[in-house]
């Protein structure tokens, strides 16, 4: 048996990959020459599979059949003329409307006619989702997806165009593009015009010949009159006739008129077979829009997002803080064993372990918080805050752009003063620099977490939450404050960028959640480790102090007078008593280690600023830590941690727990607590934001100015508070 011969044409756009699937397909089999008469190459080649025999054409690329081109018409006068048994169209899937029009020109055609989708994967890279079973039910054509430059899809492809070949050819007339209803009443005349004037050797579909008349084809007039000899003239005048008609009715050109309706045509298919993942984005995110940047809705559901932030960081936190307190307490009290009692002991457990270990045990709420900006930041949050905010910041003469620095802010303040960068006025950027600050950063944290999670346990989430809000409440009134007598000038109008919501990936979460905190803990091993050193040092010197009475005696006192009252029995009555003459030993040993640390270097440091802290309810420990947090803000708790630690009764307890009931015995009332927590939030940042600030605004001036104003914003505002509330009776 003889095998069957195929003929198949490849058309479509320029560059929509036919040579690339022309060569993937037939390989060293190529004959390359010319089209007859001109100068356009013609590619061909035999291929032999699926048992056929198959002569593959490249034919010229085009945009349409329309015969504007020498191109085109080689391309056109191939199909009509040379009758190939299928006409494959390469169709550049990621330019799909454009080469859309060439499709519809080739079923208009006749031919059989098949698509390949090539360029699948260019098309699905920039989020274009093609419904091709769709695709082929609305047009009638078989549909398939090709990547022609990784050979992929060829054989369906081949597969596909012998099975159209063997099927008769049948477009449904309803499947084929409708022309508006004047339109299509000239066709069906022009149609029924010719039918009888023609015999069964004209070799054009009618419909086709009537819409290529209607539109002044002068090459298929050429072709009327060879082939159809003296009716010719009549049908040339018929369709004139009816195209004077149409051009009256739409006052245009109807050829005009039909390429808009083909290409209305195609934006129908388009809207039907194609969506745009990326368009999708945009709608979607224009309906999230709708919700978190309303009028009214939009600040309440930005204030939760920012309270949600601090009770995740503060509940979610609480558990591996657990875990690394319990670390903590272990090679605290493993130490406490194994070293022999000594200098370099109390400097490794008082000193190195509850200073590094006091601060180390914040770092899930620093990565949690970290985490929550990540989030923001990830999935197009941050710019609707900012777009949020603008009409607040316009309050201080800002606008909204100012305000991602400001959150930025809660990370860490040294990136953020770097990032009002963006901002294009100078007054803005320094105005933005001055009261970024006052945004709480990570550092601060940990001391809001010791004092409220000690002095307002169940509430802790919320003064937190509040005195973050604090934060921006002073950041905006001490704005408008320098806008008004420093800093005047207008706001630059601008655009706010809204970039798509997406869904933020993980990975990319954890690496910006890492890289911030890596620097927590870069801290952590240099100038933190190196503070507590210090401070333990300045705490446990001198060491031969004179005291004001003669602890060691009174132990020894005790000892003797429940010597004779606790025998050997074991009654309840004994073990109460020996309850009793353990806790008169600890509370003299407290008061004698209260005295010591007071004679201190660091309790003479602390007598010495104490007065200025004083009127804030703040006393000597507290102010020393406030002291040492101009280094770094971490370094308040750790001096805590290092301070208390050495009140001595610590010992089995977990660091935090520690500090909690040394805090809760030191005399500090919640008042007290908010009070300092507020100056930590107000007071000078630290050196590397110091150094920061410096930088960005390029003068000692603004720098000095700034740690001058924000002690005395903090003082001020602590005293407020803390007078005030004794006042009301807190
Ligand atoms: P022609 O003008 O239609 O003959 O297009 P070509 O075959 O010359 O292809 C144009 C470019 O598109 C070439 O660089 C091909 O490698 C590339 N190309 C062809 N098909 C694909 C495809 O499916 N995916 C991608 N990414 N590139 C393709
Ligand atoms: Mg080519």
């Amino acid at each position: 048996m003889e095998k069957r011969q195929l003929r198949i044409a490849l058309a479509g756009n320029p560059n929509s990959g036919k040579t690339t699937i022309f060569n993937n397909l037939t390989g060293t089999r190529q004959k390359v020459g010319n089209w007859p008469g001109v100068t356009v190459e013609k590619k061909e080649g035999d291929i032999h599979q699926f048992g056929y025999d198959m002569k593959i054409i490249d034919l010229p690329g085009t945009y349409s059949l329309t015969p504007f081109s020498i191109e085109e018409i080689v391309a056109r006068d191939f199909i009509l003329d040379e009758n190939p048994d299928v006409v494959i169209d390469i169709i550049d899937a990621s330019n799909l409307e454009r080469n859309l029009y060439l499709a519809n020109q080739l079923r208009e055609l006749d031919c059989k006619v098949i698509f390949a989708l090539n360029m699948a994967d260019v098309a699905k890279s920039r989020g274009f989702r093609i419904d091709a079973a769709k695709l082929s039910e609305l047009l009638g054509v078989p549909v398939v997806f090709t990547v022609g430059n990784k050979n992929e899809g060829l054989d369906d492809l081949l597969k596909a165009a012998i099975a159209l070949a063997e099927s008769p050819l049948e477009i449904p007339e309803e499947r084929k593009v409708r022309y508006s209803n004047d339109i299509e009443s000239a066709i069906l005349e022009l149609r029924n015009f010719i039918k009888p004037r023609v015999d069964l050797s004209f070799p054009y579909n009618l419909r086709w010949t009537a819409v290529k008349l209607l539109e002044d084809d002068k090459i298929i007039k050429d072709r009327i009159r060879e082939k159809i000899g003296a009716e010719s003239r009549n049908i040339l005048i018929k369709a004139e006739e009816l195209r004077g008609k149409l051009s009256g009715r739409f006052d245009d050109d109807p050829e005009i008129v039909m390429t808009d309706e083909r290409y209305g045509f195609i934006a129908g298919i388009i809207k039907e077979v194609l969506s745009i993942s990326t368009r999708q984005r945009v709608d979607i995110s224009r309906n999230i829009d709708l919700v978190l940047t309303n009028r009214f809705l939009g600040f309440p559901i930005f204030i939760f997002f920012i309270w949600a932030m601090f009770q995740v960081t503060f509940s979610l936190g609480a558990y591996p803080m657990e875990w690394i307190d319990a670390g903590v307490g272990y090679a605290s009290v493993f130490f406490e064993y194994v070293l022999p009692d000594s200098l370099l002991k109390d400097l490794i457990v008082d000193g190195i372990i509850a200073g590094v270990g006091s601060i180390i045990i914040f770092l899930p709420n620093i990565l949690l918080l970290f985490f929550c900006i990540a989030l923001f930041e990830d999935t197009g949050y941050m710019a609707r805050a900012a777009f949020l905010m603008d009409r607040i910041m316009h309050l201080i003469g800002l606008h909204g752009k100012s305000f991602i620095p400001m959150l930025m802010g809660f990370g860490c303040n040294v990136p953020a003063i770097i990032a009002t960068r963006s901002l294009e006025s100078r007054k803005d950027r320094i105005l933005t620099i001055l009261i970024t600050p006052f945004m709480s950063c990570s550092a601060k944290l940990p001391v809001y977490i010791a004092l409220a999670g000690t002095f307002f346990a169940a509430h802790a989430g919320t003064v937190i939450f509040i005195i973050y809000l604090f934060g921006i409440l002073v950041a905006i009134i001490t704005g408008r404050l320098f806008r008004t007598a420093l800093l005047r000038g207008e706001d630059a109008p601008f655009v706010m960028e809204l970039p798509p919501y997406r869904v933020p990936m993980m990975k990319n979460l954890l690496i910006h959640m890492w890289d911030r905190s890596k620097m927590f803990l870069k801290k952590m091993g240099g100038i933190i480790l190196a503070g507590s050193i210090v401070i333990w040092v300045l705490s446990s010197f001198p060491q031969n102090i004179q005291y004001s009475k003669d602890y060691d005696a009174q132990i020894a006192q005790v000892n003797q007078a429940y010597e004779k009252k606790i025998s050997s029995g074991e009654s309840i009555d004994e073990a109460w008593r020996r309850l009793k003459k353990e806790a008169l030993i600890k509370e003299i040993a407290s008061a004698k280690e209260a005295e010591r640390a007071e004679k201190s270097y660091i309790g003479r440091i602390g007598k010495v600023i104490e007065p200025f802290f004083q009127p804030i309810g703040i006393d000597w420990r507290g102010s020393v830590a406030l002291l040492t947090g101009f280094v770094a803000k971490e370094i308040v708790i750790s001096t805590m941690g290092v301070l208390y630690a050495a009140e001595g009764d610590s010992e089995g307890d977990s660091e935090s727990d520690a500090l909690r009931n040394a805090l809760l015995k030191s005399g500090m009332t919640p008042l007290s607590a908010l009070s300092m927590m507020i100056f930590v939030l107000l007071y000078v940042p630290c050196l590397a934001t110091i150094g920061a600030i410096t930088r960005e605004t390029g003068s000692m001036k603004w720098t000095l100015f700034h740690i001058a104003f924000t002690t005395g914003v903090a003082w001020g505002m602590s005293f407020i508070v803390f007078q005030g509330g004794r006042l009301l009776g807190f």
